[in-house]
């Protein structure tokens, strides 16, 4: 269990949050120049707008694990007093 945690821990380090390309719309890192994928230059502005839409795409996956949580223990709870009952 404690291995398991690290391991998320490492993927969700590993994995560099993107948005959407103000241009071209693919992802692009938030701390990137230049858009990899058709070279459109992020201004200070443009890289503040991707940063607000990552917080807010991260703020819907909070919001969505505080509702899936407690429905998967629920979820456990009920096969566990089903199989006991
Ligand atoms: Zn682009």
């Amino acid at each position: 269990m404690n291995n398991l945690g690290a391991l998320a821990g490492q993927v969700a380090i590993k994995r560099k949050p993107k948005g959407p390309c103000p241009s071209c719309g693919l992802k692009v890192d938030d701390e990137a120049d230049n858009c990899p994928h058709c070279g459109y230059k992020l201004s200070a502005k443009d890289r503040a707008r991707l940063r607000e839409h990552l917080k807010k795409q991260y703020e819907k996956g909070v919001k969505l694990a505080l509702i899936v949580f407690p429905v998967f223990i629920g979820l456990i709870v009920l096969i566990y007093e089903l199989k006991n009952a």
